[in-house]
């Protein structure tokens, strides 16, 4: 008799546990008070390798460290910084050593090395550090209008932790031997007028993602008269407030002044009936912690609307349908979260070996479909440049060999208002020239030549 079958995807209900962080030698005696506080959490982030190596000390060998040294001088579009709180999400299980370090799926996005960039290819010809054009679309500074009744605001350039593929590598961070930053010029508090000012004056603007940066690194009180100036703006019905510090540092979003100041901005929400919503950013299971879930939960009991998830999917990470699935269940089942996007990880330099062609991305699709429940089962979706969000069943069309897919679009962009073709053009996304046949990666080996 054959044995039956089986499911490609076997589901087995996953409790979430805290690592325990006194498995590195530098946190041997940091008590769960300490851990617990932001303020602790904040003044203990790792910034540089010789802070990895107080922490670490020799678990890592050499190797390792001259590896990390070697991609923040030559090859780093991000900074370091991690808060402890994500440092302890990797190898979450048992004491690191090198190997098992160089595996972890966290430590390839958040402190990426120079062997992890691909050799040949380690950007693509047409990677550009503002890959989306957000600055180019700015109505006014921090101010990004490319759907019709939606904008981003940028509040400001810096978060509690930097993602070495952050798609804002323009613009957020400290600027890195291989790229210098651009710089918001504006206070705050006028560039924040600006962006009210814009508001009224674009009454079919109805949705405002509030992001950054992370507004976690927004001071309480400006973030609070920031909101309120939103909420007092008839015309908005939507406010989503991005930050993937709800899972980087869930002990922010668990301060008093915190939790009371989004309580009142979550009651000042319901009473005009607009939609608050958080969103945050976490890529594997492994970031999911109780303080996580006791962070989302929290949010959730002020009320806040509904707390969403958009990952990035990147090779190394998180591709295959195992590791998308087992998030999305310990999202949507421990930890409160809804699992909505993952994003293909942009064309940025230095991106090459994170990035998966759209073909492979419809077929993670294609498996997702059919576990989780259907409101659950997230879209992955390419941020196509001059485009938007495409869901990756949308290419119009595609050149497998060149790996270049073709999109169109159904709105104008702030910058193509006068555009009568805007809506009749196809917009080109770009496959990993290593992931192409032989054949194609030929093809733009002589367009390099030639150009
Ligand atoms: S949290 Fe977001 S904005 Fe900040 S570095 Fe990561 S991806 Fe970029």
């Amino acid at each position: 008799m054959t044995a039956p079958a089986g499911q490609p995807y076997d589901y087995r209900r996953r409790p979430l546990a805290e690592p325990d962080w006194t498995r590195f030698p530098g946190w041997g005696d940091v008590t769960a008070a300490q851990w617990e506080s932001a303020q602790w959490q904040r003044v203990n982030c790792v910034k540089n390798v010789k802070q990895l190596r107080a922490v670490l000390g020799d678990l890592l060998d050499e190797r390792f460290y001259t590896d990390l040294e070697t991609d923040q001088q030559r090859l780093a579009t991000m900074s370091m910084l991690l808060p402890p709180q994500m440092l302890n999400t990797m190898v979450p299980d048992r004491v690191p050593d090198t190997d098992a370090f160089y595996a972890d799926p966290i430590r390839r996005y958040m402190l990426p090395v120079a062997t992890d960039r691909h050799l040949d290819w380690p950007s693509h010809p047409h990677a550009t550090r503002d890959s989306l054009h957000e600055h180019d679309m700015w109505v006014a500074e921090g101010l990004t209008h490319r759907y019709p009744t939606k904008v981003l605001a940028e509040l400001l350039a810096t978060c509690p932790q930097y993602c070495g593929h952050c798609t804002r590598m323009d613009l957020v961070g400290n600027s890195t031997p291989a790229v210098d930053k651009l710089r918001l010029s504006l206070k705050p508090v006028d560039r924040y007028d600006a962006h009210l000012s814009y508001l009224k004056a674009h009454p079919g603007v109805r949705d405002v993602v509030v992001s950054g940066g992370d507004v976690a690194n927004v001071p309480w009180r400006q973030l609070e008269a920031y909101l309120m100036g939103l909420l007092s703006v008839p015309t908005v019905r939507d406010i989503r407030l991005a930050t993937k510090a709800l899972a980087g540092l869930p002990q922010h979003w668990l301060q008093d002044d915190v939790v009371e100041g989004l309580h009142r901005v979550a009651i000042t929400a319901s009473r005009r009936g607009v939609n608050l919503a958080v969103h945050t950013h976490v890529n594997h299971v492994n970031s999911l912690t109780p303080l996580v879930a006791k962070a989302a939960q929290t949010l959730l009991d002020v009320g806040v609307r509904d707390v969403r998830n958009q990952g990035v999917l990147m090779r190394g990470v998180n591709a295959t349908t195992a590791d998308l699935l087992d998030l999305c269940f310990a999202l949507q089942g421990e930890a409160g979260i809804l699992p909505y996007y993952f994003y293909m990880c942009d064309m940025i330099p230095n991106a090459e070996h994170w990035r998966v062609p759209v073909w492979y991305a419809q077929q993670l699709q294609h498996d997702m479909m059919g576990y989780l429940p259907g409101y659950a089962t997230p879209r992955i979706v390419c941020d196509v440049p001059f485009v938007g969000k495409r869901w990756v069943h949308m290419v119009s069309e595609y050149d497998r060999e060149h790996g270049i897919s073709y999109w169109t679009k159904n709105y104008r962009t702030s910058i193509e208002q006068d555009d009568d073709e805007a809506l009749n053009k196809l917009f080109a996304y770009y496959d990993p020239i290593d992931t192409l046949p032989q054949s194609g990666q030929d093809w733009w080996q002589k367009q390099i030549a030639s150009d």
